[in-house]
Formats: C-alpha cells, structure tokens, sequence
C-alpha cells in the first residue's frame, strides 16, 4: 500500500507499507487511515486540511447498501477458498464505508480505471477518446475510455480483461475460473507454467539465453495476451492500447513485437489502425492515478507542463 500528499505544485511525501491482512475485515481501512496521519504528523499539517481522498485499488468491487466494498480473491481469504494462502475469513472488505466516516470527499475506483485516467491526463493516451490500458504484471487488468468517456458498469469492474475465458480446461485462475486470460498469461502463469522453482524474472532471463522451454512459454503467453486484446477490441473498438505493468515495461523488446504480430492476424477490419504503446507513466501510475481521481480541474494544466512526479520524493517504507 502507498499513500501519497500532493498539493498544486508536487508530490509532498510518499509512504509505503506492505498490506497488512490479518484482524476483522476494516483492517486495510484502518491502515489508510493510519498512513495518512503518519503522513499528516510527519509534513506539519492538519488532517482537515486534507482536501479530497482518492483510491485506486486493486478489484473487482461490490455493492453493499450503496457502499463499494473490496471482493478481491488476493486480499479476502474467505473468497474462493483461498484461506490457506491467506491468512483471514474475509469474504469482503468495507473501504468506503470506514474510509468516508473520517474522508468527507473521497473517491474509489479500480487501480486500472485510475491509471487510464491518469495515461490520458498526463500519459501515453493524451487527447485520445478510445484507449485501453492494460496492465501485465502478477495479474492482467484493465480501464478503458470509449467515445471519451470513462466506462465503469454497475459495480466499477468494468472491463475487468484479466478474467475474460479464452480455452477450455485451462490453468485455474486466482478468482476460481479455468481457463481466463490472467491464469494463462499472468506473470504467475509464466512462472508456473515454466516450472522448477524459477521467477518470472528467471523465464525471462533464460528466454534471452536461447532456453527452448522458456522461448515456449513466453510465446504462448503473449499469443494469449494478444487473444484477449482481440476480444476487448471487438467489443470495445478501441484506437490505443497502452500497456503497462512489470511483466511488460521489464520485457518490452521480447513482448510488443510477439503481441503485435498475433493481434494483426486476427480479422483485419476490427485490428487494422489498432496502435501500441506503452505506459508513459509506469512507476508514477499508482499515485497518478489516484490523485487523477480527485484533481481539481485547475491544476491540470500546470500538472501536465510541469510533470511534477518526474521529481517526486521516494517513498518512506514503514513496518
Ligand atoms: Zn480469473
């Protein structure tokens, strides 16, 4: 978890602390809220200073009583019987109801749909209305802009790519399901798929030293992460595609030209004039995104001159 004080000039602090998911299920709440007044003591201001509250946070989300609550399979141990990796019996987390008790003015969105505002306000999707962005790291999610406008759905899930099927008795996913985009090109899927203990760094590594099992892998992954862009653009009919994320950003040159190649043979008239790009924002995504959330319209512009998270501060990492 990071937590970040901008005001209109810069990026102020920024604070990292690992995710802490043991106790009742307002625990992760609790330490937003614990961060924020480290944050506060440490920069010399009042809490109700604090103008706006903005979350980008991994997914997917639900309802309750008009609450967005976290359903998140890699957070709540209750999900998908997962309790012997996780260690509680979460089966939902209360973010905005906690958070909005203490937070008068605060927004939660997906992480994917804040880093596509944020490529659009600042990044590689500047003045575009139909983009994509996806990311490819432990997990594959997505945001998306369609005819300038930000789609979200009934829950804010929307387009959650990550889980769309692509074979039959496929690899099981994190979420339960056989066979979805994310259990066959996830960077844990290459791990995994690759075997022997190694990382997905290591699949990587042996890929540019010619190892025929690691040429193997990768390819099938980045044929499945193209399938599934196919299948967002034929619903989406989008004009960039911005790809972001660990696995991607640490392995562009293997990658891209894999992806491209597999996504222009599907059907011409839905994949020609279809563009690639990748993330112009990449480490300063998170933090973008969430303040994208919550900007006032007036910084904008001296935002995008300035690219004040060019020289934002590391981050304090807390216990
Ligand atoms: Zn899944």
């Amino acid at each position: 978890m990071t937590v970040s004080l901008a005001n209109k000039e810069r990026f102020i602090i920024k604070v990292y602390q690992h995710v802490q998911l043991t106790g009742n299920n307002t625990t992760i709440p609790e330490q937003v809220d614990y961060i924020i007044n480290y944050i506060c003591k440490k920069a010399k201001i009042k809490k109700d200073e604090i103008g706006a509250l903005g979350i980008g946070s991994c997914g997917p989300f639900n309802k309750d009583r008009g609450y967005l609550v976290l359903v998140a399979p890699n957070l709540c141990g209750g999900l998908v019987k997962r309790r012997e990796i996780i260690q509680n019996d979460w089966t939902g987390i209360p973010l905005e109801q906690v958070l909005s008790q203490i937070y008068s003015n605060l927004k939660i969105d997906n992480d994917a749909i804040t880093a596509v505002m944020a490529e659009r306000l600042f990044g590689a999707g500047r003045g575009e209305d139909d983009l994509v962005y996806i990311t490819w790291s432990t997990g594959i999610g997505s945001g998306a802009f369609v005819d300038g406008r930000l789609i979200k759905g009934k829950n804010g899930n929307a387009p959650h790519i990550g889980h769309i099927y692509l074979v039959e008795d496929g690899p099981q996913c994190g979420c339960g399901n056989f066979g979805d985009m994310e259990s066959l090109c996830s960077g844990e899927a290459i791990a995994r798929d690759y075997g022997n203990g190694a990382t997905t760094e290591m699949v990587f590594l042996a890929f540019n030293n010619d190892d025929p099992k690691a040429k193997k892998v990768i390819t099938k992954a980045a044929k499945n992460f193209a399938r599934g862009l196919v299948s967002i653009n034929a619903i989406l009919d989008t004009k960039v595609f911005i790809i972001g994320g660990s696995v991607f950003m640490n392995n562009i040159d293997i990658l891209l030209p894999m992806v491209k190649y597999e996504f222009y043979r599907s059907f011409p008239a839905l994949s020609n004039n279809v563009e690639f790009r990748p993330s112009a924002l990449d480490k300063y995504l998170v933090d973008l995104g969430a303040l994208s959330l919550v900007m006032p319209e007036e910084w904008i512009e001296e935002w995008q001159k300035k690219r004040p998270w060019e020289y934002a501060p590391e981050a304090i990492v807390l216990e």
